[in-house]
């Protein structure tokens, strides 16, 4: 089966075919970095690397680009609370995320364009609004899209000038409610929405120039321009989780197409801002939103300070389809870790047999990786995929046991596991003596994070965390080692 997905545009599961194969853009709304990712941030981030590497088991070149929004409402908020400058409060929280991302075994993106470099890209684009006068500065010295005017623009190839085609609302039937300047807001919200936010005192040294004054861009501005500038005008997939579809992704749309592109010129737009819009279910805790007074709260981080592996995270936030919610519990850890002792068992029993084979390198026998495939590509059916997984470790089992495999057909089972895995990314690591494990190294990397925002208390606390695991912290001129206590 080719691989067919379910596109918000049209709320339906469609073939997906990039539109200048092999080639596919890859967009995805990464973190806002404030604050250490939490588990549910990350079932998208975990997502977004599934989407990738099914695509690129179908054949297809990725070019996957994630975001780093580091200039945003939250983050201007805490750098009022810390003293801190920009930089210094973001940097160690971009650390900690690719740390968190390489734990869950996610591929980095190719490209992690940062919000605060890409200004000149969010400028032009808020200029070719103004021009197009859809856009406004109003009196606040705010630079507002107008979503009146962008309904009455002259439409083009590529733009169907329709606010609302994505979580399809119609802003004609619903009340104006004037203009929002906050970067997120209520569904039932439909209003003018800030471009570009004009400086005031409490944004401290956060400004930029730009032709309607100093100030800063809005956050649905930050994603259209970044993901045009790496991936053109046009691009096959943007990936979020759902929270985003409205306003942030809505906004998008209006403000790309509205804008007739980064770089084309109006009438040379041929083709729609995004082709397939893919959004992913919220994530819940123990049954509840997650919250930090409920006690459910979790960062990746805490849950290997807890003591399960990234891989066993991986497997259970992979465990659920992504268009369904997904009740994240402890004890369904607990479940990953049995699952994954099966697995490992059997792999173990394979590759012993296996050593037994002379002669090349088999090829993979072709039983799971058929079966995989026609679920996976069936809009990323998991669930048929991990029951293809399971059924093929109880036929190795019983072939095993009955010493009917032969060392060669050990070493092609392997070989098709192997090929499933570029996807799922589960197998176990190969243990050296040496390799510190990827936890530790993230609990290093939050504690670096944290004795830069001069919290001391947990750095000393993650210091002591590490040391139960049976590894020390040094800290040297070259920055901290690692070593085994
Ligand atoms: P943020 O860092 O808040 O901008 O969020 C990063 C990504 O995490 C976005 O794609 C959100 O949609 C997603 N996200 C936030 N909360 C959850 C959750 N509870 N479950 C799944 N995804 C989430
Ligand atoms: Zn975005």
């Amino acid at each position: 089966m080719s691989l067919r997905l379910h596109n918000t545009l049209t709320r339906s599961v469609e073939a997906f075919v990039p539109s200048a194969p092999p080639q596919v853009g890859l967009y995805c709304c990464g973190p806002t970095v404030y604050d250490f990712g939490h588990v549910g941030n990350f079932r998208t981030f975990v997502f977004a690397d599934l989407v990738r590497r099914v695509l690129a088991f179908n054949g297809m070149q990725v070019t996957h680009v994630m975001n780093v929004t580091d200039v945003e409402d939250k983050i201007l908020r805490r750098l009022r609370e810390t003293g801190l400058a920009l930089r210094a409060f973001t940097d160690p929280y971009i650390e900690a995320f690719l740390a968190d991302l390489d734990v869950l075994r996610c591929l980095r993106p190719h490209h992690l364009p940062r919000a605060t470099d890409h200004i000149g890209d969010m400028i032009r684009l808020i200029g070719r609004l103004m021009e197009r006068g859809i856009a406004y500065q109003a009196a606040d010295g705010s630079v507002y899209f107008n979503i009146e005017r962008y309904q009455a623009a002259e439409r083009w190839p590529g733009c169907a000038c329709r606010y609302g085609q994505l979580v399809h609302i119609d802003p004609g039937q619903q009340r104006q409610t004037g203009r929002v300047s906050a970067d997120e807001y209520d569904k039932d919200h439909v209003a003018d929405f800030a471009l570009w936010k004009a400086r005031v005192p409490e944004d401290g040294d956060v400004f930029w120039d730009s032709p309607w004054g100093q100030g800063r861009p809005g956050w649905h501005i930050e994603c259209s321009a970044m993901s045009m500038a790496l991936l053109g005008d046009s691009f096959d997939i943007h990936l979020g989780g759902e929270d985003l579809a409205f306003p942030h992704h809505e906004d998008e749309i209006a403000q790309s197409e509205g804008a007739g592109g980064l770089r084309g010129d109006l009438h040379g737009r041929k083709l729609p801002f995004v082709r397939h819009w893919l959004h992913g279910a919220h994530l819940l805790v123990e049954g509840r939103k997650m919250s930090k007074s409920l006690g459910n709260y979790f960062t990746v981080r805490d849950l290997l300070g807890r003591g399960f592996s990234g891989r066993e995270v991986r497997f259970l936030l992979l465990s659920a389809h992504y268009r369904e919610t997904f009740n994240f519990t402890l004890a369904g850890l607990e479940g990953a870790r049995s699952a994954l002792g099966r697995l490992d068992e059997c792999l173990g029993k394979l590759r012993e047999r296996a050593a037994l084979a002379a002669g090349p390198a088999p090829s993979p026998s072709p039983g799971l990786p058929e079966a995989f495939k026609e679920a996976i590509n069936d809009d990323l059916n998991v669930s048929r995929a991990w029951g293809a997984v399971f059924d093929w470790i109880r036929e190795q089992n019983r072939a095993l046991a009955s010493g009917d495999l032969t060392p060669a057909a050990a070493a092609a089972e392997l070989a098709a596991f192997a090929s499933i895995d570029a996807v799922l990314a589960i197998a176990p690591a190969p243990a050296t003596q040496d390799e510190t494990p990827a936890h530790v190294v993230a609990l290093a990397a939050e504690r670096v994070a944290a004795k830069k925002a001069r919290d001391f208390a947990r750095a000393d606390a993650l210091r002591a965390e590490i040391r139960s695991m049976g590894w020390v912290v040094e800290d040297t001129p070259s920055g901290p080692k690692l070593k085994r206590a």
